[in-house]
C-alpha cells in the first residue's frame, strides 16, 4: 500500500522537517489507531505499533515486525522514532539494587537526566499488602520494585532530600514516565503478568505537581503495558488539590496512595517540609479521606526518621495518635534517613529506629521499616540527585 504509507508519513511531517521528531512512546493504542486511520492506513496498524512498543518493548521502528518493511522504512526516513527513554548509565549496588540515569534525548534537555531504581526482592515497605507467594523458579529475583521519577528535580523543597537541591527543572511527559518502567523491565527481562514487579512513584519529583502526565503514564502502564494498579504506589508530599483529583480516578487505573508524613505534628513538619505551611496535616488527611479504597487497601504514611528531630519515643506515640485519629485503614512505613552531601541532618541510631517501630506496633499501628537499598550508590530514598559517583 505505497500511497497509504506516503499519507502516513505526511502526518506530522512538518515536525520532522523541523527536527522536532515526535516519539511514538507515550501515545496509547487508541490515539495511534486514530492517527493512522486519519493518514489513510488501516487503524489496526496503530494497535500493532502499541503492541510492539508496550508489549514487545521494541526500541527501534525497524524492530516492529508486524508492520510492512516499506512502512517501517518510510517511518524511519521521516524521523519517526520509538522514543523510549534510554538507560544512559547504571550504578550497581552490592545489595543487587541498580540505579539508572535515564536520558530522554530531547534536543533541549539533552544531558538532563532523571533517575530510576531497580530493587530486586522489593524494599520491605511499599510492595503492597497482599501476602502472595512468589512464583517458584522463575528468576533469581521473583519479586522486585522499580522506583520511578515524575519530574527532573523537584520544587517541593523537603529539607532532608537531595533531589530538592536541584530545584524543579521540568515535568516529565507521560511517555517519559512510563518509558522508565519499560526500559527497566526490558533490561531485567521481566515477564509482565508472571513476575511480581511493583512500581513506586517515589523517585525524583512530586507526581501530583505533574498530575496529568503522571496519570496518563499510569493509564499507559495499566492498559498498554499490562501492569496492575494494585502493584503501584504513588507517594505525595501532601498536594491537596492533587489528592482530591486522585480521589475521583477510576479504581482500574488508580495506584495505591502513600502520604509522605515525616513528622508527628505541624510544627515539626513545617520545618522539615515547608509545603506543610500551605497544606497542613489536617487538610491533607481530609483530602485522603475522599479516596475510595479497594477491599484490603490501606493508606501508607511514609515517615523518614531524622536523628534527634523526628525519631524520639514520644513522637512515636504522637504519630500513633495521629494515624489512629484519621480513622483510615493505614500503615506506617519507617525510613531511616539516608545521609547526603550538604544536608544537615543526622542518621537515626538503629536502636531509635527499632524503638520507634516497636512503640508504633505497641500502640496498635501497622508499621514496617523500609530496608535501605542501594545506599552505596546513592539510590536510597531522598538520595536521587543525578549523583555520578557509583
Ligand atoms: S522528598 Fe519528594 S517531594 Fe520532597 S523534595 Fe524530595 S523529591 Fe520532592
Amino acid at each position: 500500500m505505497p500511497e497509504q504509507s506516503d499519507q502516513l508519513i505526511n502526518f506530522g511531517a512538518q515536525d520532522a522537517a523541523d527536527g522536532l521528531k515526535k516519539p511514538l512512546f507515550g501515545l496509547d493504542a487508541e490515539t495511534l489507531s486514530k492517527l493512522l486511520a486519519e493518514a489513510g492506513e488501516p487503524a489496526f496498524r496503530g494497535r500493532q505499533i502499541a503492541e510492539a512498543i508496550y508489549r514487545q518493548w521494541v526500541s527501534e521502528i525497524y524492530e516492529m515486525n508486524a508492520l510492512p518493511l516499506s512502512l517501517r522504512a518510510k517511518f524511519a526516513a521521516q524521523g519517526w522514532r520509538v522514543g523510549r527513554p534510554v538507560i544512559a548509565h547504571t550504578f550497581k549496588s552490592s545489595d543487587g539494587t541498580e540505579r539508572y540515569l535515564i536520558d530522554f534525548e530531547e534536543p533541549d534537555t539533552k544531558g538532563k537526566t532523571a533517575e530510576a531504581v531497580w530493587m530486586p526482592e522489593g524494599d520491605g515497605g511499599d510492595a503492597g499488602d497482599e501476602a502472595e507467594s512468589a512464583p517458584e523458579g522463575v528468576r533469581a529475583w521473583s519479586r522486585a520494585t522499580i522506583c520511578v521519577s515524575s519530574q527532573i528535580g523537584c520544587a517541593v523543597n523537603c529539607q532532608f532530600c537531595l533531589t530538592a537541591q536541584l530545584g524543579l527543572q521540568r515535568n516529565l511527559t507521560a511517555g517519559e514516565i512510563a518509558g522508565q518502567v519499560v526500559a527497566v523491565l526490558a533490561r531485567q527481562s521481566a515477564r509482565v503478568g508472571r513476575d511480581r514487579v511493583n512500581l513506586v512513584f517515589m523517585g525524583m519529583g512530586e507526581p501530583f505537581l505533574n498530575y496529568d502526565n503522571f496519570m496518563a503514564a499510569v493509564r499507559l502502564l495499566v492498559r498498554e503495558v499490562g501492569l496492575s494498579p494494585r502493584r503501584m504506589t504513588v507517594s505525595t508530599s501532601g498536594i491537596v488539590p492533587g489528592i482530591l483529583r486522585f480521589a475521583s480516578e477510576p479504581p482500574d487505573v488508580r495506584p495505591r496512595l502513600a502520604i509522605s508524613l515525616n513528622a508527628p505534628n505541624d510544627a515539626i513538619r513545617a520545618e522539615v517540609m515547608p509545603i506543610n505551611r500551605k497544606w497542613p496535616i489536617a487538610e491533607v488527611i481530609e483530602a485522603v479521606r475522599r479516596v475510595p479504597l479497594r477491599p484490603r487497601e490501606r493508606i501508607t504514611f511514609e515517615y523518614v526518621l531524622l536523628g534527634g528531630v523526628t525519631d524520639r519515643p514520644e513522637q512515636a506515640r504522637e504519630v500513633a495518635r495521629l494515624v489512629r485519629g484519621t480513622g483510615l485503614p493505614a500503615k506506617v512505613n519507617l525510613i531511616a534517613w539516608n545521609p547526603g552531601p550538604g544536608i544537615d541532618y543526622a542518621m537515626p541510631a538503629s536502636e531509635a529506629v527499632t524503638a520507634f517501630h516497636e512503640r508504633l506496633k505497641g500502640e496498635g499501628i501497622a508499621a514496617t521499616i523500609r530496608q535501605p537499598r542501594g545506599r552505596d550508590i546513592f539510590a536510597a530514598c531522598g538520595q536521587l540527585k543525578r549523583t555520578v559517583e557509583g
